[in-house]
């Protein structure tokens, strides 16, 4: 008796080796092919050379998802939609910022506005300087010292973050809300410290969040902040002119754009892959996030030609405006409470196509814990850890609804080199870590719908 039960403990155990061997094997196989095609890499190309600056309402913004869109018919999606939405824009024109010092000639520093920054009058804003390194020292300082200066908040990235979005978060503040808080304070301009950890000539634009009162808002280069900083210790009384020229769209019509393979045995769950495809007006928007839109999109190809006869219903979310207002969240959100369709899942990929490294999971940690013994699979392709942690923000309204979300994590040390700047171009993109990505991304969503993640 005993020997018969040992007996087939042995076989079941076989069975499962011998699974987990068929389910490498086809993994490799998921790998074999994306790291032998090129054409998401091609279709990255297009999207930084003939559509760069993809900012919600411009043309090249829609020009891109033509092209994407055009991408998922030829490759055999059942079905490829605009999903229409109306939303505030914004769109500037140009900007300036001047140190003008009371001995010498004007200095012009390098400089982009933040979004959605108001008009300076055509002369520009010229006032002194009051540098700050936090909001809160504009509290203390008070409406006296700030009222009618223009307010420079130029704390330094914390080099000592390992994680890079770790300091990404630390110092977004100052853009976030820097302006905001100097308007509060009775200032009449903003000027901001790029906040990327890298020392260079290069302005990085982003949102910032105003309240009623608004004031120009502009993002300088990390060498330029210390120039004026330096300028402000010679002559405190320097004086800057910030121009900006903009415009507030009140509403515009634009879209996100769904492409889906429907399952063969539970089509009504969904599986949602999504990333970003709009880009500040200084930027080809390579790392953030045409590559994400490549990637991700890479999926539907990929399983078409494996021919993985998927259960559940996989379609890949192409966002708009990710960066100014974070409108094609919501209105993905209003689609599928409208229609009451169930989100299995939602991945998202927004963190640039670098070395692969982990999963995270936002979600119940039985969840997680289910989706983590998935690990082994893909620990030969770089993904060393599937953990708990952050979503996405396309895909975040979705929690609203309790949908499981992930996101695709790389090496992260380079990325804010060039997010939200004219330096996130298609030349930084690594053929391979961009393959490797579709890999990671194909596989572990493969899993998800092969296995489930009850
Ligand atoms: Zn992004």
């Amino acid at each position: 008796m005993k020997y018969r039960y040992i007996f087939v403990l042995l076989v079941l155990m076989t069975n499962l080796v011998s699974a987990q061997e068929d389910e490498s094997v086809f993994i490799k196989k998921i790998f074999d092919n994306a790291l032998t095609n090129q054409q998401a890499y091609h279709n990255l190309e297009y999207l930084c050379t003939n559509a760069p600056g993809r900012l919600l309402g411009t043309e090249n913004s829609l020009a891109a998802l033509e092209y994407m869109k055009q991408y998922f018919e030829k490759t055999g999606a059942d079905s490829v939609f605009l999903q229409e939405f109306r939303t505030p824009a914004w769109k500037c024109d140009s900007s300036s910022v001047f140190i003008l010092p009371a001995s010498g000639k004007a200095i012009r520093l390098h400089s982009d506005a933040l979004g959605p920054s108001p008009s300076t009058p055509a002369e520009g804003i010229m006032a002194e300087v009051i540098e700050v390194k936090s909001l809160a020292e504009v509290e203390k300082l008070g409406k006296e010292v700030i009222s009618g200066k223009i307010v420079f908040f130029n704390r330094k990235w914390d080099p000592t973050f390992v994680r890079t979005f770790e300091g990404y978060g630390d110092a977004v503040d100052q853009r976030a809300h820097g302006p905001e808080k100097a308007a509060e304070y009775g200032a009449i301009a903003a000027i901001v410290r790029s906040v990327t950890n890298s020392q260079d000539y290069f302005p990085h634009t982003g949102s910032t969040r105003f309240n009623d009162q608004k004031i120009p808002a502009i993002a300088i280069s990390t060498l330029d902040a210390d120039l004026l900083s330096e300028t402000l210790i010679q002559e405190p009384k320097t004086r800057v002119n910030v121009f900006v020229k903009a415009e507030d769209i009140p509403e515009t019509t634009t879209f996100n754009l769904i492409a889906e393979i429907k399952g063969n045995e539970k089509p009504e769950e969904i599986i949602v892959i999504g990333s970003h495809i709009d880009a500040w007006f200084n930027t080809a928007g390579a790392h953030d996030d045409g590559a994400g839109v490549v990637m991700t999109s890479d999926v539907l190809r990929l399983f078409r030609e494996l021919n993985i006869k998927n259960k559940r219903t996989i379609r890949i979310v192409i966002y708009m405006d990710e960066e100014l207002y974070q409108s094609g969240g919501k209105a993905y959100l209003n689609y599928v409470k409208e229609k009451a369709e169930k989100q299995y899942l939602a991945l998202e990929s927004d963190g640039g196509a670098f070395t692969p490294s982990m999963f995270t999971v936002d979600a119940q940690i039985q969840v997680v814990e289910r989706i983590s013994r998935f690990q082994k699979y893909l620990e030969p392709y770089g993904i060393d850890k599937i953990k708990a942690g952050w979503g996405g923000v396309d895909i975040g309204p979705l929690k609203e609804i309790n949908v499981p979300l992930m996101s695709y994590g790389t090496d992260s040390q380079r990325y804010f080199d060039m997010h939200h700047s004219a330096n996130d171009t298609f030349d930084k993109i690594n053929l391979r870590e961009l393959q490797l990505g579709i890999g990671c991304i194909t596989s572990i969503i493969y899993l998800i719908d092969k296995y489930g993640i009850e």
